[in-house]
């Protein structure tokens, strides 16, 4: 198995990985545990080798590469500028653009754009570990303030909290542990409950606002506290909703520092990055690569990257 401890900086990483020969291995390892190579197909264990250096499946007879199944599939990158991006992305903790990787791996600003979305959907957030102890949640509205754009852009009705031109996100942070948040059609019980039910644990004490949303919180078997941010308090007796407030803070910075600007259609791409930065926070830079590179064993489609608006 490859030791990903010793990839603590960039030039170790690029030190290891000399040739393409080194990245196929590092994949094989990672992939096939004690040589054992099972077919992506069917499913078959011991497959052989072929002269050609691809994989025979004695099962369904398909001839396939180390590459089948991973995120690195029919690349035409090659695989050490696929690590060093990956390396980068994992270690920028406010993102990276695609501008920016471009030019650092040396490749066109589109194909930078391609990996930077191919990486992101191995950020996916899913409900198998729930959030325990205390969870704080809250809800945001990303798009511009009505106040602050011309006189031609501006939309009737839209200050505050609407929906028309804002995509509202909610979230939920467990104090000291992890974090997940989705784009939300809208910040109604009916919409953020079912949300509540699925990635926290029953008996869990939840801290919010005072969003009418949260009300009946109690009465699905949560404990719960409401800080008041109409009566303008923040911090009352450890009921708070400020680390949730501090994830908030992290993510806007990224959008408008890094990446300026992003569709609505790619948003939860966006917010699945930022959840795995957080996630990951206490990690060092050889721990963020190897969690990636080890989602990266899974398949990714072109159909996986490119959302159709
Ligand atoms: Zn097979």
């Amino acid at each position: 198995m490859i030791n990903f401890e010793r990839f603590s900086n960039i030039f170790d990483l690029t030190d290891y990985f000399d040739s393409e020969a080194k990245c196929r291995k590092a994949i094989f390892d990672s992939r096939w545990n004690k040589k054992d190579v099972v077919c992506p197909f069917c499913g078959q264990h011991h497959c052989v080798s072929r002269t050609d250096g691809r994989f025979h499946c004695p099962g369904c007879k398909a001839n396939f590469s180390v590459l089948v199944g991973t995120i690195f599939e029919n690349t035409k990158i090659s695989l050490r500028k696929w690590f060093i991006a990956m390396y980068l992305i994992s270690s920028h903790k406010k993102g990276i653009s695609s501008c920016q990787l471009a030019r650092d791996i040396h490749v066109t600003q589109k194909t930078a754009w391609y990996i930077l979305h191919k990486v992101r959907t191995l950020y996916r957030q899913y409900d198998d570990v729930a959030l325990e102890g205390e969870v704080e949640v809250d809800e945001m509205y990303l798009g511009g303030r009505e106040t602050n754009k011309h006189e031609s852009k501006k939309t009737l009705g839209t200050q505050g909290r609407s929906t028309k031109t804002k995509a509202p996100i909610f979230g939920m942070v467990a104090r000291y542990g992890e974090a997940r948040a989705l784009v939300v059609p809208d910040t109604r019980a009916v919409t953020l409950l079912p949300i509540i039910k699925q990635f926290v644990a029953d008996n869990t004490h939840i801290f919010t606002d005072e969003l009418s949303a949260y009300s009946n919180l109690e009465e699905e078997g949560y404990g719960h506290s409401v800080i008041r941010h109409g009566l303008r308090e923040y911090s009352k007796a450890g009921v708070t909703t400020n680390t949730i407030e501090g994830f908030w803070a992290h993510f806007k910075r990224c959008i408008f520092g890094t990446y300026h600007f992003v569709s609505k259609v790619y948003l939860q791409r966006y917010v699945d990055e930022s959840i795995y930065r957080y996630n990951t926070r206490r990690m060092g830079e050889s721990g963020r690569f190897s969690y990636m590179f080890k989602k990266a064993m899974g398949t990714c489609y072109y159909s996986d990257v490119r959302i159709m608006a």
